[in-house]
């Protein structure tokens, strides 16, 4: 008989959290909301769970662990897993959002933030678990946010049961504690090592080549320890990577110790992704190229030396014009000092800033601005309106940091034009129905008419691929070729993007989802079936909450609609908000509803104009996206006569009755200047004078921009 394998790695126990577990659960035992904060790395996510378990409060209900990023509930809870010798969706599992790994036994459940909100929709108290902990509150994310406000209002309400515990690397805690009428704080003291840092004399014009010498220098006159590189995102960690190893082979051969270089991104293989935990093999250096997932949520073992380009991408919402940028934007000063952070684990490290000094002091802002200030917020608010809780009046909600008043109007003007909401501002039958659909407004509201009119089939797939984030071109074909491969597919017959993409799946399909048909188009096998899979789920969610929902798998509905009339006129409705009109003469567009805004069909669109080649009068678009100029990212034609409804509406818009005011009535609530747009009020004297600072700050690097 062979041995039992053995027994995994048991759960550290030099953890600082693990040192201080009485403590924590004297403080957990005495009170509902409990703020922790402790250094990255110190047993925050993976050991709080487990102690609590022990502890028996798992006996009326599960734990649920929140994450704001996928790859982080989904690593922590294999590696959680492991150390209870349990498999994966057993007693402890993961559940992100199209992907449920737990089954009736879980009772350690980790789970995206967004996961959350939606399950408090059919489960407003929550009342499966006993435990709900806000991991990684410091991220700052929208719906971490939310479920913060959520939360405060449970555990008035919910017969005094529920634990909450929020926890954070960096938080600012005491504005946390006031926030839950003075909650304890424990702060779990660090083990962190010295880390010395080292500033670059000026800014580097490439930050990737100056990335590349930095970590070659290391390897050549450092002793033993692995690298962490910070790099702002998929494309830069990708070319980081083929270069270093490039270099790191032109190096003479014995001069060195051999090296090991790894990525670690959040759209990895879940395969690729748990290498960075394995340790390095015995006289090897590892280089582990991250975006700020390595910041806070991941721990990568044995790192000693730290690279920091001191950038990172983020992502921007703009309620005035609805346009997101996707921007590279200096860190903060918190950012930072996380980063130098992970190179004292586990000895004394070193920590090279690629930018001088007075730039870490004077530019970098104190503290990253609240994802909920920079995010539209259509979802959120959808998601608020349809909570059935008493006395819910979403401008009145309580946030940590309220958004801006322009924000919640933006959001509250974009459901309107969908229907989610109706002129007084109240939710429709509609609206509720797309708040449990787990779909941004847009594609719920598409879903819902095309139901409605009879091409739910189509739309469905349109759905599910958008949502599957399916990349067309493979990272290593040129531009040129990688147009010439995307001509052998199908063009969407002229009528757009979503035509396109539905046409893919359904050449797919025909196929019988032959894997060899995805590589021949240059299409990832594994966003494919993901989309597949996705597309399945949304069609059993939709048939469970839309009555009358008809036969997802009728397929004649396309032989029936050469045009796509259907399909094109429900993206009418569900992009009502996502409209562009052609100007006169050009064929460049107009944003309707917005400013007006010049914008241009994204080059990659298969949109085709007429035999004149005018492109058409109006144009739905999936997203609206600022890089060299602002374009509109899958892009597909709609009839006049359909804009008109959305239109009126338009003309008739009410903010003042939207916002929850009503003109006519006694009791007008409209919307209070004081609560949204001047956030400092609520906050102590300390708070508003980092804010004004923060606030300075910012506008001394736009107008460096601007000047640029
Ligand atoms: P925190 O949440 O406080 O940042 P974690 O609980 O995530 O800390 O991590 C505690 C320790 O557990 C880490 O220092 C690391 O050694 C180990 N660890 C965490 N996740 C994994 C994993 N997926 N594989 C191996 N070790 C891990
Ligand atoms: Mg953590």
């Amino acid at each position: 008989m062979p041995s039992p394998p053995p027994p995994p790695q048991p759960s550290p126990p030099e953890l600082p959290i693990s040192e201080h577990e009485d403590e924590i659960m004297a403080a957990v035992e005495a009170n509902p909301v409990v703020v922790v904060i402790g250094e990255t790395g110190s047993g925050k996510s993976t050991q709080l769970s487990q102690i609590l378990h022990r502890r028996g409060y798992t006996r009326r209900g599960a734990i649920a662990v929140t994450q704001p990023r996928r790859v982080a509930a989904v690593s922590v809870s294999r590696r959680v897993a492991q150390e209870l010798s349990v498999p994966l969706g057993d007693e402890v599992g993961y559940a992100i959002r199209f992907e449920d790994r737990t089954s009736e036994k879980t009772c350690i459940k980790y789970l995206t933030d967004g996961v959350l909100l939606r399950e408090s929709l059919s489960d407003p108290e929550l009342k499966q678990y006993s435990v709900i902990i806000l991991d990684e509150a410091h991220e700052r994310s929208l719906n971490t946010d939310i479920l913060l406000g959520l939360m405060k209002r449970l555990i008035k309400d919910r017969a005094s049961d529920l634990k909450v515990l929020i926890t954070s690397a960096t938080l600012d805690g005491l504005k946390v504690s006031k926030f839950f009428s003075g909650c304890p704080v424990l702060n779990i003291p660090g083990t962190l090592f010295p880390v010395e840092k080292f500033y670059s004399t000026e800014h580097p014009t490439n930050y990737i080549e100056s990335s590349l010498r930095t970590a070659i220098d290391i390897h050549v006159k450092e002793s033993p320890g692995d690298v962490l590189i910070f790099m702002t995102g998929k494309d830069d960690i990708d070319k980081m990577v083929s270069k270093l190893e490039e270099r790191i082979q032109n190096l003479e051969e014995g001069s060195c110790m051999d090296a090991l270089v790894l990525p670690l991104h959040g759209s990895l293989p879940p395969e690729q992704q748990v290498r960075v935990f394995a340790p390095a093999p015995p006289n090897c250096r590892r280089f582990i190229v991250a975006t700020n997932v390595a910041e806070t949520s991941l721990t990568v073992d044995g790192v000693v030396f730290v690279i920091d380009c001191g950038y990172v991408k983020q992502r921007q919402y703009n309620p005035s014009s609805g346009m997101y940028s996707l921007d590279v934007v200096q860190i903060s000063r918190v950012q930072a000092d996380q980063r130098a952070g992970r190179a004292g684990r586990t000895r004394p490290g070193k920590c090279y800033r690629l930018y001088p000094i007075s730039i870490y002091q004077k530019e970098f802002l104190e503290a990253t601005i609240p994802e909920i200030q920079r995010s539209s917020l259509a979802g959120s608010v959808l998601y608020l309106k349809s909570l059935d809780l008493p006395d819910i009046n979403i401008l009145k909600f309580d946030f940590l940091d309220p958004p801006s008043r322009e924000s919640l109007e933006d959001a509250l003007r974009q459901l309107y034009l969908i229907d989610a909401i109706d002129e007084n501002g109240q939710i429709t039958d509609v609206g509720r129905i797309m708040a449990e659909l787990p779909l941004e407004p847009s594609l719920s509201r598409t879903l819902i008419e095309a139901n409605e009119l009879g091409c739910l089939s189509q739309a469905l797939t349109v759905a599910a691929v958008l949502s599957a984030e399916i990349t067309f071109r493979s990272t290593r074909s040129k531009d040129m070729e990688g147009k010439r491969k995307r001509q052998e597919l199908p063009d969407g017959s002229g009528w757009g993007d979503h035509i396109q993409l539905l046409q893919i799946f359904e050449s797919w399909d025909r196929t019988g989802y032959d894997p060899r048909w995805c590589s021949d188009h240059e299409l990832q096998v594994r966003g494919m079936k993901f989309s597949k899979d996705v597309r399945n789920q949304l069609s059993q969610i939709i048939q469970k909450i839309a009555k009358g929902s008809t036969d997802v798998q009728a397929k004649k509905e396309r032989k029936s609609d050469p045009d796509y009339r259907k399909l094109r006129r429900a993206l009418c409705v569900g992009y009502g908000n996502q409209l562009a009109e052609r100007m006169l003469h050009h064929n460049g567009y107009h944003t309707v509803g917005y400013r007006a805004q010049l914008v241009q069909v994204h080059p990659f669109s298969v949109l085709e104009g007429d035999e004149y080649g005018k492109l058409p009068v109006y144009v739905v678009y999936h997203e609206l996206i600022n890089t060299t100029r602002p374009f509109m990212r899958n892009v597909s034609a709609v009839d006049q006569s359909w804009v008109k409804p959305i239109l009126k509406k338009l003309e008739r818009l009410d903010m003042n009755k939207l916002s929850g005011g009503s003109s006519g009535s006694k009791d007008p609530e409209p919307l209070e200047d004081k609560q949204v747009s001047s956030p400092k009020k609520a906050m102590d004297v300390k708070q508003s004078d980092v804010d004004s600072k923060i606030q300075a700050a910012r506008e001394r690097y736009l107008a460096r921009k601007g000047k640029k």
